[in-house]
């Protein structure tokens, strides 16, 4: 494995394909000036979850693990003008900042982010009847996937999408007997997911400037039994 050439590739993929912008600079800039870790997906994958949701026609979308805001912004950007996006994070600072990067990159009329952990959030908008999602991203503790699947699927839309990040965690997914919380959650995600007849999913693993990890894609199908 080369990193350096990870690294090298993924600037020449986004010199190329995925330019930045004012807004996408200052959100990484203030996230790091604020000292938030450096855990959010990386510009390429950021314009890969853009697509997703252009692809999907995405109105609604619903992102678990919001950081400062980054996937948040290339997810919203796919958004049509009376779009929604509804982002759950635990941490009310690193919300504060998320929330500043999103009215600086015009979104916050559409991207909101809801403070709490992140399983009440979603009984909370299931409680509430929250519309469905078109698009779940989830991006937060991988211990919870499973819970958070199950949830989800009360939320998602027949033929709506779950992106889940961090799958691959450099390979530790495959230590057997492991009491990783998170590798043992993730084991317990690709169980419901692969056991779940109403859903058609596949992981890729993925290279470059975040390491090597991977994405989990997932659809509901468009007439559940
Ligand atoms: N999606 C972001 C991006 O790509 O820019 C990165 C999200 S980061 C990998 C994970 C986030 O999930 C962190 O901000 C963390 O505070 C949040 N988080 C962790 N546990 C959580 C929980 N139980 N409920 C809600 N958010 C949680």
């Amino acid at each position: 494995m080369d990193e350096k050439k990870w690294d090298a590739l993924d600037a020449l993929f986004c010199e190329a394909l995925v330019p930045s912008d004012a807004a996408l600079d200052a959100a990484l800039r203030s996230s790091a000036e604020a000292g938030l870790p450096a855990i959010g997906v990386s510009a390429n994958q950021g314009k890969f979850l853009h697509l997703l949701a252009l692809m999907q026609g995405a109105s609604r979308i619903l992102e678990i693990g919001t950081l400062g805001g980054y996937s948040t912004i290339w997810m919203g950007r796919a958004l049509p003008a009376d779009g929604t996006l509804v982002s759950l994070e635990i941490n009310e600072d690193y919300a504060r900042i998320a929330r500043d990067n999103l009215a600086r990159a015009n979104l916050s009329s559409v991207a909101h982010v809801v403070v709490g952990a992140a399983a009440e959030s979603l009984q909370h908008l299931i409680d509430e009847q929250s519309p469905p999602f078109d698009m779940i991203f989830m991006d937060a503790d991988k211990k919870s996937y499973p819970r958070y699947l199950e949830l989800s699927l009360h939320l998602l839309r027949p033929g709506g999408i779950i992106v889940g990040d961090n799958v691959a965690r450099r390979g530790r997914i495959l230590t057997p007997g492991t009491d990783d919380a998170d590798v043992v959650g993730l084991r317990r995600f690709f169980d419901m997911l692969a056991q779940d007849k109403r859903l058609t999913t596949t992981a890729l693993q993925t290279v470059g400037s975040k390491g090597w990890d991977g994405f989990s894609l997932t659809r509901m199908a468009s007439h559940p039994a």
